[in-house]
């Protein structure tokens, strides 16, 4: 491990977006986040890459991962134009029933090249988006599986599961064992939808908002699920010698609509894991 990463920091976000709500970075922070990112030489991976991280290979310093939460449009409309002009690539993890269909919508590198007739969709507050995707106008707020489509063929961003309807089971389900076969059913239907719709699903999970027990563990586990990634906060650091399919938890940093100067601080305490502990000690 000489003059590898130490700890891989992994950063989420959710919206990239001009509707101004919770969750959110404005357009110009994540052009700047990711300007700081480029010049000061931090490299992206993607998950495969972070697996082998975690199992002990050897990733280059500066190395993070960028991750994306459910799906957004303004993930197409903002967040990959960015990303292509940087030759980075995030993580987006996807609830893999609400995509829908119908071709690209103009995203704001097509309007910046004066394409023909491109104009910017409107992009619904995260709010107002929970209320269209409740009301089955998931359209307005989510990606389309040609976007998704797109967004690969660049290689901006990869797509993994976070279920299959983003419903926290431990909270409806009349039971205990209600609560297990609905979660089993989800992670299966997302894992179905994703063979079908991007050749092939990954043992690579996001918790819909963050959470999990033994049994969600223990279900995920038996659909495939080796790669958790958590809303809890700090380092990843390699364990070698674990067993080859051992699961993982992956801590993730939220990032703030704040200035590239908030996160350049940040990823300097939590690409060293001793310091990472302690700051997490102290502000608990
Ligand atoms: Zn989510």
């Amino acid at each position: 491990m000489t003059n590898g990463a130490r700890s891989v920091p992994v950063l989420m976000y959710h919206h990239v977006s001009t509707s101004p709500g919770m969750i959110t970075v404005t357009p110009p922070n994540f052009a700047a986040q990711m300007a700081y990112l480029a010049s000061a030489g931090y490299r992206t991976l993607g998950a495969r890459q972070l697996a082998g991280f975690l199992a002990g290979e050897r990733v280059p310093p500066k190395s993070l991962v960028l991750t994306f939460d459910d799906g957004y449009l303004d993930n197409w409309v903002h967040a990959h134009p960015v990303l292509q002009r940087h030759g980075f690539t995030a993580i987006c993890f996807l609830v893999s029933g609400w995509p829908g269909e119908g071709t690209p919508r103009a995203n704001a590198s097509d309007v910046a090249a004066g394409l023909d007739g491109a104009t910017l969709p409107r992009l619904l507050n995260h709010r107002e988006g929970e209320i269209a995707i409740d009301e089955g106008r998931a359209d307005e707020a989510i990606l389309r599986w040609s976007e998704i489509d797109a967004m690969r063929r660049a290689g901006t961003f990869e797509f993994h599961s976070h279920t299959h309807s983003h419903v926290r089971w431990d909270q409806v389900a009349g039971s205990r064992a209600e609560k297990r076969a609905s979660l089993r059913h989800d992670l299966l239907a997302a894992r179905v939808t994703l063979d079908e719709r991007l050749g092939g699903a990954s043992d690579h999970l996001c918790w819909p908002q963050g959470y999990y027990d033994d049994d969600y563990r223990e279900i995920a586990r038996e659909a495939g699920f080796r790669h958790f990634y958590t809303c809890h906060p700090g380092a990843n650091v390699s364990a070698a010698n674990v067993q080859p399919d051992a699961e993982r938890s992956i801590n993730r940093l939220e990032v703030r609509d704040r200035p590239a100067s908030w996160l350049a601080s940040r990823l300097w305490v939590h690409s060293r894991p001793a310091l990472s502990r302690a700051y997490l000690r102290i502000k608990r």
